[in-house]
């Protein structure tokens, strides 16, 4: 699984994460909450390897074709590629003989595989970011706020898509602010408030430790 121990992050004289230690096993999805600027993002960021920590370490999962698959917030994508041709294109980039069909498939983008990504919806374009973060199976799944700004039947799908992608083995993070979806999906939660862990569980957990009777509420009564 993956495991993150004590680390920190500072942008010159501010720091943003502060000794953060969290664990994410096989199988199953963690959700990362908390209110907007608590670090989420530089922490998943951290996670994928893309920024370094200024102490601590990061352990990944080693299974897999790649070891992170990463959505970020605001993916880029070219706009004048089809929906296969994006997909394609990433495969490739993992490596030889890697499947983007499968991965088009499983987010259910299959019927629109030749509109071009600038054609697309938002949220067939998070979609989109979701399917090419999957290609390959990396063993750990890095997803920003993949269901924000959705309609509830397309926040649903998502959801229920990221569910899947657990059940087929990978460790699965996901920063968000959609608290039902929290409810959904979380094996356990990370809330992050300030760059400190404020409080770690399962969803029902953050209920029965607060006696709120919402993660909404719950949340509140913890940051
Ligand atoms: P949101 O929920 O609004 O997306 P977040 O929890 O993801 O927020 P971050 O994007 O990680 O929060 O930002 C945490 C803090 O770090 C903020 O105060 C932000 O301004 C600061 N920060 C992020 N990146 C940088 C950077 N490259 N340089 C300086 N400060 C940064």
């Amino acid at each position: 699984g993956l495991d993150v121990e004590a680390v920190t992050v500072s942008f010159g004289d501010l720091t943003v994460i502060e000794d953060v230690s969290f664990g994410v096993d096989p199988g199953t999805v963690t959700c990362l909450i908390g209110p907007n600027g608590s670090g989420k993002t530089t922490l998943l960021r951290v996670i994928t390897g893309l920024l370094q920590p200024d102490s601590g370490t990061v352990t990944r999962p080693t299974t897999g074709a790649r070891p992170v698959g990463y959505l970020a917030q605001a993916p880029a994508f070219r706009s004048q590629f089809s929906v296969r041709e994006t997909l394609s294109f990433y495969a490739d980039l993992v490596g030889e003989d890697v499947d983007s069909d499968s991965a088009m498939e499983r987010v259910g983008l299959g019927g629109v595989r030749d509109r071009r990504v600038e054609a697309l919806s938002g949220g067939m374009t998070r979609l989109l970011g979701i399917a090419q973060a999957t290609i390959g199976d990396p063993g750990l799944l890095v997803l920003d706020e993949p269901s924000s700004g959705l309609d509830p039947m397309m926040s649903h799908h998502i959801t229920e898509t990221i569910a899947e992608l657990a059940d087929e083995g990978a460790a699965v993070i996901v920063a968000t602010h959609d608290l039902g979806a929290v409810s959904r999906i979380a094996d356990d939660t990370v809330l992050i408030d300030r760059g400190h862990v404020a409080a770690t569980g399962a969803p029902n957990e953050l209920l029965a430790d607060t006696g709120a009777s919402d993660l909404e509420e719950a949340m509140s009564a913890l940051v």
